[in-house]
């Protein structure tokens, strides 16, 4: 039996990592949730559902709230520091589902705690960088990103020191197949409406502009210790093939499966281990195609831009993900063109990279949350002035 913590239990990964936990009761315990606040009943319907010890929301006045509705016999609720308190506690496993910056405290404290932490706010890996890396032991840090789990299932083929390359595919989002120029005036419900998976808004958004692309291209460099420029991605629309690793001899080896966020989750919480029926396979019965197709980095500049971030490292990842936290509200709420989202996020990089960029040698938790403080401030006078 392992006990988990659920760190972002409301969102799209937090209730499926539920949704796994509760169809395998004899595995896993929930012992913890947190979630931001802003859907209290349904945090409280998990609580009567999983009978945590502990329960956590950004801020007391939630924390008053959420005591309310799950009663004096409930579980001990938490206010501001919560998830940090929570990821501390010795669990077995952690698992970081909170969206953006928020979760680079707690993946640290999970980290230090000794606990295995799955992790899908892939945010704090890559604004953190080696310091997240040098924390975790070996195996400590399991991914949930189905492409970073995709990886770690085809790494199991080979030697580290055979793997020539790593492929991630990109479902080329909503928008794929279309020029710069095409692009001009796409709007947030047509940016919203993923063609292969229901996430939260921010990586919806993402996905449509390819920076989530880009995030997955440092994550991977980062948890596979692998050069950037061993790192190719390749446009697959059906989102079948998750990703692949292509060895010294020429081989290719993929994970494929539905797409179904299901299954890396339960690979994340028992791993090494495999959850039996964690989701549904392939019906060979029906004809299918997988096509393949390279990346249009002119329309989609997001993950050149991400490149350039990790190949500076230190702050440059943190300010890439700061200001692009910004853009995307700023889309959504309609003051922010589709294009303007990557551009402004470049123009506050290449502010940042002339001057005020923290090397990776002198990198420290205040040095990116600076840098991500900086960039959020920045982000939001650029876009004041369009
Ligand atoms: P959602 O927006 O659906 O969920 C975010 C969750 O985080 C909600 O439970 C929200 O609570 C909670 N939250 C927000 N702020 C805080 C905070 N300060 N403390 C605690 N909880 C907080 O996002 P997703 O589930 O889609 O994504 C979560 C992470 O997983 C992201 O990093 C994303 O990139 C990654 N990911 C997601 C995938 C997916 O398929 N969805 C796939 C791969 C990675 P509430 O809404 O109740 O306020």
């Amino acid at each position: 039996m392992r006990d988990v913590v659920v760190l972002g239990s409301t969102g799209s990964i937090g209730t499926q990592t539920l949704d796994v936990i509760a169809r395998n009761p004899d595995r896993f315990r929930v012992v913890g949730l947190s979630a931001g606040g802003s859907q209290l009943d349904l945090l409280a319907d998990q609580v009567r559902q999983f009978a945590p010890t502990v329960v956590a929301v950004p801020d007391d006045t939630a924390a008053a709230r959420l005591r309310r509705l799950v009663g004096a016999a409930g579980p001990e609720v938490i206010g501001a520091g919560g998830n940090e308190e929570l990821a501390g506690r010795g669990s077995a496993v952690v698992v970081n589902a909170i969206t953006g910056a928020a979760g680079l405290r707690p993946t640290l404290v999970a980290l230090a705690a000794g606990t295995t932490l799955a992790l899908a706010n892939k945010e704090s890996l890559v604004i953190g960088g080696r310091l997240v890396t040098d924390a975790a032991a070996p195996g400590q840090l399991v991914p949930i990103d189905s492409e970073h789990s995709a990886i770690l299932q085809s790494l199991r083929s080979g030697k580290r020191s055979e793997v020539r390359r790593l492929i991630l595919t990109a479902s080329g989002g909503p928008f794929r197949g279309r020029s710069r120029a095409e692009l001009t005036d796409v709007t947030p419900a047509e940016a919203l409406a993923h063609p292969s998976w229901q996430m939260g808004r921010v990586i919806t958004i993402n996905s449509a502009t390819l920076v989530n692309k880009g995030l997955e291209v440092l994550e991977a460099a980062l948890l596979y210790r692998m050069s950037l420029d061993d790192i190719t991605v390749v446009v697959h629309p059906t989102s079948d093939v998750h990703s692949m690793v292509e060895f010294c001899d020429g081989a290719t080896i993929c994970q494929a499966s539905p797409p179904d966020m299901r299954l890396p989750i339960a690979l994340a919480l028992a791993w090494p281990d495999r959850v039996p029926d964690a989701a549904p396979g392939y019906d060979w019965g029906t004809p299918r195609d997988w096509h393949f197709e390279p990346l249009d980095d002119e329309a989609f500049p997001a993950v050149q831009l991400a490149r350039r971030c990790g190949r500076a490292a230190g702050t440059a990842p943190a300010v890439f993900n700061a200001a692009n936290e910004i853009c995307v509200d700023a889309f959504c709420d309609q003051r922010l063109s589709f294009l303007g989202i990557v551009d402004t996020v470049a123009a506050v990089v290449d502010e940042h990279l002339a001057g005020g960029h923290v090397g990776d040698a002198e990198l420290s938790v205040d040095a990116v949350l600076a840098a991500d403080a900086w960039a959020r401030r920045r982000a939001t006078e650029v876009i004041g002035r369009s």
